[in-house]
């Protein structure tokens, strides 16, 4: 399972005009940057300025800090914070769709950025898409540690302390994104076409996709059950909170996870929009319902119905919530709170969301008795909810002693 996304800069968040590097208006507006920097640090008129790059340029090609370094003895440091503090605005395309691509990304995997290029030039774009925060590393080329030298990837493995199998490295380049990476034990995948790579996709939209993709061919596993709990219709919940119902849905079939849920005949249900959100983004659902036949409320969002034969409100709720790796409840009524006493004596994890009124707010962060088995846990948002729910069902499953047998295959 893919634990890692590590993200390449440019040409890959966002694309360099051309596919490439050189002569692009990035590559441009460093040597007209360079020339202003020769002037200002060396006093040197325009045309000595220029005559001093062209030298650089032809002696050390692309590594114009170096030559700046070994010419005139500019720290590299200095040329980087002068030349690339580039303005991202005419470079850079910013979409409002990259920031909830990332966002969406940061709930089910740990990002990192690795980039030869400078600090602060890395910086200016991730701040200027709006992206930052989502990273939990940035690591830039400045030191001589750098994806086109190899050596930074032994270096990211330590820090990060990443599996590379279980790691995905997202690039533009064939040898620095894709060759060197997947010596080291790297998963990859390259924007652009690509002979070498895991998977290849026309651009970063595509990503998500492309990961899951991998996880399916390379490491097959049991998917985790995530049970969704929530009010029937009966209940007169909001839009809003059966909206927030759906979002739990789509995260978890985004995780590649199962949405399992209290298929009602009569009425729809919080879980019943959870399921719907599931399946708008092909994720698989379970509907466990009571008495016999399958009539049950929305056929078209649920892939396998369990027919337990049991009674509503009873055996058929032990059904369900046994069948769950953890359970994540919102509002509810009287049959969520079975659902969740039932979860609690099984000691099966459970989540609830907060502010959605019901059981939810009333259970959240407490004990259901003085065993203090597990607790009731709650979060805020959707997001929350089903990256935790994924983090404590792993935990619960591998401290199972029965099931450590299966430690490979739910890592
Ligand atoms: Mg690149």
């Amino acid at each position: 399972m893919i634990k890692t996304v590590i993200f390449d800069l440019d040409g890959t968040l966002y694309n360099l005009e051309g596919g490439k590097f050189k002569g692009s208006n990035l590559q441009k507006s460093i040597l007209e940057r360079a020339v202003l920097f020769l002037e200002e640090k060396l006093l040197f008129d325009g045309n000595k300025a220029r005559d001093a790059l062209k030298i650089i340029l032809d002696k050390y090609g692309e590594d114009i800090s170096l030559g700046m370094e070994s010419e005139y003895g500019i720290s590299r440091k200095e040329y980087f914070d002068y030349v690339w503090n580039i303005d991202p605005e005419k470079i850079v395309f910013k979409s409002k769709e990259l920031v909830s691509l990332i966002n969406r990304m940061s709930v089910i995997y740990d990002l990192i950025l690795v980039s030869d290029a400078p600090k602060i030039w890395i910086k200016n774009v991730i701040n200027y898409l709006e992206i930052s925060d989502f990273f939990k590393g940035v690591e830039n080329g400045e030191d001589d540690f750098r994806k086109s030298n190899g050596n930074i990837f032994p270096k990211i493995i330590k820090k990060y302390s990443l599996e590379p199998n279980n790691t995905v490295f997202v690039g533009d380049q064939e040898e620095e994104d894709v060759v060197i990476p997947t010596k080291y034990g790297f998963k990859t995948i390259k924007v652009g076409s690509s002979d070498a790579a895991n998977s290849s996709i026309k651009n970063i939209y595509e990503i998500e996709d492309a990961v899951r993709s991998i996880c399916m061919k390379k490491n097959y596993k049991r998917k985790l059950q995530i049970g969704v709990m929530g009010s029937a219709a009966d209940l007169k919940y909001s839009s809003e909170i059966s909206n927030l119902a759906e979002e739990v849905g789509e995260l978890i079939a985004k995780s590649d996870n199962i949405t399992v849920y209290g298929a009602e005949k009569d009425y729809d249900s919080l879980s019943t929009a959870a399921a719907k959100g599931a399946k708008r983004f092909d994720g698989l659902t379970v509907g466990v319902t009571y008495g016999k036949g399958k009539d049950i409320f929305d056929k078209e969002n649920t892939d396998v119905c369990v027919v337990t034969g049991l009674e509503r409100g009873g055996g058929r709720e032990f059904v369900l919530v046994n069948s769950c790796d953890v359970i994540i409840a919102i509002s509810g009524g009287s049959g969520t709170l079975t659902e969740l006493a039932i979860a609690y004596q099984s000691d099966i994890p459970m989540i609830v969301i907060n502010g959605t009124g019901g059981w939810s707010d009333k259970l959240s962060d407490t004990y259901f008795d003085a065993r203090e088995r597990r607790k009731v846990i709650g979060v805020d948002t959707p997001e929350q909810a089903v990256s935790l729910a994924i983090k404590l069902a792993k935990e619960r499953l591998l401290s199972l002693d029965k099931l450590n047998r299966l430690e490979g295959e739910i890592k």
